[in-house]
């Protein structure tokens, strides 16, 4: 008999290294009495996330956006960048917050990224970059995107906040564009409380990030550019060095419900969600469905509704698109945008997190299979 949870499961759940782990870290911060500003633990971090991350270069900062809006101002961004309304708030806002025009692509239905065969119509002679974002953890097409870009001179950066840990053929997805943007906030699949990486192609960036990253400073007297302040302190290195050591078991854990998912929703008609592509290691960090009433027999709003009945709290991610936003609304045109628009719509994240059990999935699954035509 399936009833009710007992107790609320949500979309996702922070996770927490055993608290001796974080202490331990935290006494060098008490014997350094050094909190901020480029610390050794923050150092440590850094070398080690390469090393997991397999890339060359990388500056921390305090959030995932703030890099992403230093990572526009570093490489000097001007008139229109192609992105897409598919997202979270961040990525539009990091363009306007600079100045940028956005120029809105649509959308692919096989894994909700920027659809690479129509970014070419919409550059123009303004044009100075393609912001495209690796949504729930998939890649986006980074070969196509890459010879776009050399073709027309454009700069790329990756919204990657999704993908910490992703490969593509055993390369470490921060590899591919200029900069990618990761982001360890509490709720992403990696996270150091808040916290955020870039990493990048050219070393000489490297200076320009950590110029901007500190209002600019360069010495005792010297302030060289109107920078933010976006430093990672230690108390966000500390947490990032112990959750390092439990990536792996939760990406693997997480891996597990996935499939479980997947073997449980198989047969309903009227749901839909995507399965690995060959090649990438992925990283399970969300498990979007797709509902179509037409065969499902409810709405989208309806199951999110109707699932809280039963103590399940699923997130719309992404609806609604960034071009809907109450601040953005009537700026943009947004009728080419179809498949956004039709996946917004349809889409619902199920609850996926490393501490999550099997039968949970199965009982979340159970639940939505008595939901079906329940009008
Ligand atoms: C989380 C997220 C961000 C912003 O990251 P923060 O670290 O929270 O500032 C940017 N883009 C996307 C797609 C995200 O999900």
């Amino acid at each position: 008999m399936v009833r009710k949870f007992d107790k609320p499961i949500l979309v996702t759940k922070s996770f927490l290294p055993p608290l001796g782990e974080y202490i331990e870290q935290c006494k060098k911060i008490w014997d350094s009495h050094w909190l901020t500003n480029d610390g050794e633990l923050c150092k440590k971090f850094v070398a080690e996330s390469q090393n997991y991350l397999k890339v060359s270069n990388m500056v921390p900062f305090v959030n995932g956006h703030l890099a992403l809006e230093i990572a526009i101002k570093a490489l000097g961004l001007k008139g229109n960048v192609i992105t897409t309304p598919f997202t979270f708030a961040s990525t539009t806002h990091a363009l306007i917050n600079n100045g940028l025009e956005p120029r809105f692509c649509d959308i692919n239905l096989n894994d909700f990224t920027i659809d690479s065969d129509i970014i070419e119509a919409l550059i123009d002679e303004n044009t100075s970059a393609i912001l495209p974002v690796h949504v729930f953890g998939n890649p986006c097409d980074v070969a196509k995107i890459n010879k776009i870009s050399q073709n027309y001179s454009l700069k790329v950066i990756y919204d990657a906040a999704h993908v910490f840990g992703v490969e593509i053929d055993g390369v470490g997805i921060g590899n591919f564009g200029d900069v990618s943007m990761f982001s360890l906030h509490a709720t992403k699949v990696f996270h150091s409380i808040e916290g955020g990486l870039l990493t990048f192609h050219d070393k000489d960036l490297e200076r320009q990030f950590n110029l901007y990253k500190n209002f600019g400073i360069t010495g005792p007297e010297t302030v060289e550019a109107v920078g933010l302040n976006a430093k990672m302190n230690e108390f966000q290195a500390a947490m990032g060095l112990v959750n390092l050591r439990y990536i792996d078991d939760e990406i693997a854990a997480r891996k597990l419900l996935a499939e479980c998912y997947r073997d449980n929703l198989c047969d309903i008609e009227g749901i839909n969600y995507l399965n690995d592509t060959a090649g990438v290691k992925h990283n399970y960090a969300y498990f979007p469905i797709i509902i179509d009433p037409q065969f499902f027999g409810i709405t989208r709003n309806q199951l999110h509704e109707k699932l809280k009945e039963f103590n399940i709290y699923t997130r719309k991610y992404f609806y609604p698109l960034t071009t809907d936003y109450e601040c953005y609304k009537n700026k943009y045109k947004a009728d080419h945008l179809i498949n956004s628009i039709c996946i917004s719509d349809k889409i619902l994240t199920l609850p996926i997190y490393g501490t999550l059990t099997l039968e949970n999935v199965f009982n979340i699954c159970e639940i939505i299979k008595i939901l079906k035509n329940t009008k």
